[in-house]
């Protein structure tokens, strides 16, 4: 998995695997972020990087009820930068929205939304080269990868075409246009490719 994630800009969209295990430090730190922000609907946000070859994921770092702000992302990417480690992508979680905490209470039906167009905008324009986003949804886990296909194309964002789209469709048309590897989990250890 660590290959994949250092190198998945120089991997074909059509070579990604169909299943794909979490490593087992990245999914120790979903749990954690996803008991913290389930007990107080503040997001979380940690990067993974790389240091002498191993991978790294950093302590938990709590924002507010819809995001951590980019200005302590900023620093904290900073001071990992100092230490040596080359930040290669991240992971955050979404609280759960009252209506979805109502519907899943009452019928049993596990709903989520996917990531939010900042994510995407941010991830897509991300000066950090970050290659892989982690979501973490009260009964979800998302992952997206950046690819060959991606690094190749010269893509723009079309202002507004995204604002028609909402919940889970803007992860998947972010993926299908952009040439993203798109994963989802129901909170396992491995993830199914989706697109
Ligand atoms: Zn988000």
């Amino acid at each position: 998995m660590i290959d994949l994630f250092k190198n998945s800009i120089d991997i074909s969209i059509k070579d990604f695997p169909k299943k794909l295990t979490i490593n087992e430090e990245i999914f120790g730190t979903i749990q954690l972020m996803r008991q913290a922000t389930k007990k107080d609907s503040n997001e979380r946000w940690a990067y993974v990087g790389i240091k002498n070859d191993k991978l790294v994921v950093s302590k938990l770092y709590k924002g507010t009820n819809n995001q951590v702000p980019t200005s302590k992302r900023f620093t904290l990417l900073q001071e990992a930068e100092n230490n040596g480690i080359k930040v290669i992508g991240d992971i955050h979680t979404h609280p759960a929205d009252i209506l979805s905490k109502i519907v899943t209470k009452i019928l049993h039906i596990k709903v989520y939304h996917g990531f939010s167009i900042e994510d995407l905008n941010g991830f897509l324009h991300s000066e950090t080269e970050n290659k892989f986003m982690f979501l973490v949804e009260a009964n979800k886990i998302l992952l997206i990868f950046k690819t060959r296909e991606f690094k190749n194309k010269d893509w723009q964002i079309k202002s507004n075409w995204a604002n028609k789209l909402y919940g889970i469709r803007i992860t998947q048309e972010f993926s299908k246009r952009f040439h993203l590897a798109l994963y989802e989990s129901e909170n396992e250890e491995y993830l199914m490719r989706v697109l």
